[in-house]
């Protein structure tokens, strides 16, 4: 018999002895384990799974020969000799993280130690003009692969974040790619393509699955992840679970309409707190200002480039020191500090991490977001509630993909597992 490939193949299972699937079973915790957290020592194993340091040291060393886990320095010691540490080896699977924007994809493949192997950091789309995007990824997915040169047994899945009402349980997003005559949903073309594993998830929420497993959030249980770019968006870890709602669309934060007679949203209502406290707002502001004769280095630009201005631009003009960007960032940090309000007062976190574009705008940002919580909050709530901008080096969605990824690969090799 050839020896089970772990984390892609369950047909093995089914023709093994209960003996060799509990020590399978075991192995994939160990993985997990060792995937989420870094590299442990045999006491750390042994703690978390309750098995004996005999049992884990001969599943370790099984692992060692089967090139999945290697020794990887060593640990604190309590006294005595320091502990040997187990960690995964380099290159032992590949995962593709995928995020749709407003107008570009980015995509990147990353190794088991979330190490960038290659990467499209700019595909031009257009998420409102599509009605179905599954032959446009399948292509580009292909073209990655093929630039990455990664042996393609390899990849274990293929994670999808985009912005939306996104059900991860259908597979499907009811915001976008409504393409009514297409009976298989995203996730089950690309799946069929692609032959590997596809999971899609709403970007928020993988920004905080991106926090709560790499990021800040590791080890915290209440904290609000806020991710702003052209709109907003919003992950909630309660009790150090990601809170999903019961149609998987909980933290539509943005289309609370929080401003009388606003304008009007593209969600269809009107004074939508996104439509004054995003980038799609920041964008209006920077227009209308320019078009007033604001002085500022963003004048400078021609009536089409004006029309077509990011988020970006604004948040370097900042960067550089341009008064109008600044004050046009404070009134939207004021506003959407207004919002960060309501929601300390309702969840109590510990942390509010703000990722996305806008982290770049720094203190621009955080400086009138703070304000408007010291105006807006009870000081008992707001005083244990820290913000801090994402140390995830603008890579959140992506991970959150792969997290997504590994996680529903652990959990369905485990399930399998028990279910035989
Ligand atoms: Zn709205």
């Amino acid at each position: 018999m050839t020896k089970p490939q772990l984390l892609t193949e369950t047909e093995y299972l089914e023709s093994t002895s209960n003996v060799e699937r509990k020590k399978y079973l075991q192995k994939i915790k160990i993985l997990e384990n060792l995937y989420f957290q870094g590299a442990q020592t045999n006491t750390e194993i042994c703690d978390r799974y309750n098995i004996s340091s005999p049992t884990s040291i001969r599943l370790l060393n099984q692992l060692i020969e089967e090139a999945w886990v290697k020794k990887d320095g060593v640990g604190k010691s309590a006294g005595g000799r320091k502990p040997d540490l187990y960690g995964l080896r380099e290159k032992s699977f590949y995962i593709i993280g995928i995020q749709l924007v407003k107008f570009k994809i980015k995509m990147a493949i990353f190794d088991n130690h979330n190490n960038k192997i290659a990467e499209f950091e700019d595909l031009p789309f257009e998420i409102e003009a599509e009605l179905s995007i599954a032959d446009h990824l399948y292509e580009q997915t292909n073209a990655l692969l093929e630039k990455s040169g990664i042996d393609i047994e390899k990849l274990l899945g293929i994670g999808i974040s985009m912005p939306g009402l996104v059900s991860s349980k259908e597979g499907k997003n009811f915001t976008y790619f409504l393409n009514e005559e297409e009976p298989e949903s995203l996730e089950e073309v690309l799946k069929r393509k692609l032959g590997k594993p596809v999971f899609i998830l709403n970007d928020a929420k993988s920004a905080c699955l991106a926090e709560s497993n790499f990021g800040l959030a590791k080890h915290k249980k209440n904290v609000l992840v806020i991710s702003m770019d052209w709109g907003i968006g919003l992950g909630i870890l309660i009790e150090g679970k990601m809170h999903q709602g019961s149609s998987g669309f909980a933290g539509e934060f943005g289309h609370n309409p929080l401003i009388d007679d606003g304008i009007l949203c593209y969600c269809g209502k009107r004074g939508c707190l996104e439509t004054v406290a995003s980038g799609m707002a920041l964008a209006r502001m920077a227009k209308e200002g320019i078009k007033a004769g604001e002085s500022s280095i963003l004048s400078k630009f021609s009536e089409k480039d004006v029309e077509k201005l990011q988020p970006q631009t604004i948040i370097d003009a900042a960067n550089k020191g341009d008064q109008f960007a600044i004050n046009i960032l404070s009134q939207v940090g004021i506003n959407l500090g207004k919002g960060i309000a309501i929601l300390i007062q309702l969840f109590n976190p510990e942390l509010i991490i703000l990722e996305g574009k806008f982290a770049e705008a720094k203190q621009f940002i955080t400086t009138p977001i703070q304000q408007s919580i010291n105006t807006y909050c009870m000081a008992q709530l707001r005083e244990k509630t820290t913000i801090s901008l994402s140390n995830l080096g603008g890579d959140s969605v992506l991970l959150g993909s792969v997290a997504m990824v590994m996680k529903n690969i652990f959990k369905n090799q485990i399930l399998k597992a028990n279910n035989i």
